[in-house]
């Protein structure tokens, strides 16, 4: 199934009627009913936690305008190491329904938000580069939601890859757990995009990410951007423990090292499950069958819910191994992650901007 055909209502928020990209969804959702509304806080719940209303809000849409900036610099955390990636806000929440997902906790309203004023997005992008003209940019649209999943409906990235092609110093990152990229493979050769999949072992896929691809098929859209000419990255992110999980991931590792050339790789992430507490009971409320939020957690300096530091730091150090074997030469790194389990980890920890050069240096063409 489509994410598409999953769209059972559109609100259109006043001011966004007249964009392309509302005329594109429209055009391909006909027979879905539509609503135009003064301001999306007419939608918003009187009442209730997210859990009474967010199986409805992964099927209505709500086509607005993007009045604050669209780029914003990644928020980072005190007391853990920042890689220094941006984040372009392109929208809110996906169609996809992954148990752990923490924009559960950060929803108020119940629909998927689509930003339909491209131009602003794409002239926001310019003054930024033109501001800073030396430095490095790592962006990404998959913080707020699937980069991939409302695509066909969208035709997002379809605008986004070329004008990033344009741009020897910054690099887009299409985080995903989807596997339609057809229409823009025919944009490769391209080294300024990333196609980025989070990947799991089968059982969580089934488990806990609703509605996703599964890891053969994400692992097969992986090969065929490469062949297209784009570079790839990995999150492993969030490493989820259950018992047998050192089978699990191991297995998913060689099979991620038997789908695609590790020259094609810029870069790997790890980072262990993680959320704000108040989240547990709101996964237990919406998924009572999932482990995911069961086994033992402690509060970090964050005020999230970690794994105890000394299981991170096993996960991580064999994750890194089976990673090194599958793909020699991939550049690892932790997400949010302290400077003293990098060190258990990996002998040493990046200082300042240590980690946003290495990573900086992954998208710079060879030799600028
Ligand atoms: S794909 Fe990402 S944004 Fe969508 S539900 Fe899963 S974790 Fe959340």
């Amino acid at each position: 199934m489509t994410t598409t055909r999953r769209i059972k209502r559109i609100f259109i928020e006043a001011g966004a009627e007249d964009y392309d990209m509302t005329r594109r969804v429209l055009a391909r959702l006909p027979g879905v009913p539509v609503e135009v509304i003064p301001h999306r806080e007419v939608l918003r719940p009187r009442a209730g936690t997210p859990a009474a209303w967010i199986d409805a809000a992964k099927s209505t849409l709500l086509l607005a305008v993007q009045k604050g900036p669209f780029w914003r610099p990644c928020p980072g955390t005190r007391d853990y190491i920042c890689c220094g990636y941006q984040v372009l806000q392109v929208g809110l929440n996906c169609p996809l329904d992954c148990t752990y997902c923490v924009l559960q906790g950060y929803l108020n309203i119940p629909a998927i938000t689509l930003f339909v004023n491209v131009e602003d997005l794409l002239a926001e992008l310019d003054r930024g580069w033109a501001a800073d003209p030396h430095k490095v940019w790592r962006l990404g649209t998959g913080e707020f939601g699937d980069s991939l999943a409302l695509d066909d409906l969208s035709g997002l990235n379809a605008r986004l890859l070329p004008f990033f092609a344009r741009q020897p110093r910054a690099v887009l990152e299409i985080k995903t757990k989807w596997h339609r990229l057809e229409p823009l493979l025919s944009l490769g050769p391209n080294s300024q995009v990333i196609f980025a999949w989070s990947l799991n072992p089968p059982e969580i896929i089934r488990e806990a990410e609703r509605g996703a691809a599964t890891l053969k098929a994400r692992l097969e859209a992986a090969s065929r951007a490469a062949a297209a000419g784009f570079r790839l990255a990995f999150h492993f992110d969030p490493l989820i423990y259950f018992p047998g999980w050192e089978d699990a991931y191991q297995r998913t590792v060689a099979r991620l090292g038997r789908a695609v050339p590790a020259g094609a790789v810029a870069w790997i992430s790890l980072g262990g499950l993680r959320f704000l507490p108040p989240m547990r009971s709101l996964i237990h409320q919406r998924f009572p069958l999932s482990r995911i939020a069961s086994y033992e957690m402690v509060a970090a300096p964050d005020g999230k819910l970690r794994y105890f530091k000394d299981l991170r730091i096993d996960m991580y150090g064999r994750m890194g191994t089976w990673l090194e074997k599958a793909l020699p030469g991939a550049l690892l790194y932790l997400c949010m992650e302290s400077p003293r389990v990098w060190r258990a980890v990996w002998g040493w920890a990046p200082e300042g901007k240590d980690l946003a050069m290495l990573l900086d240096g992954r998208v710079l063409p060879a030799g600028k």
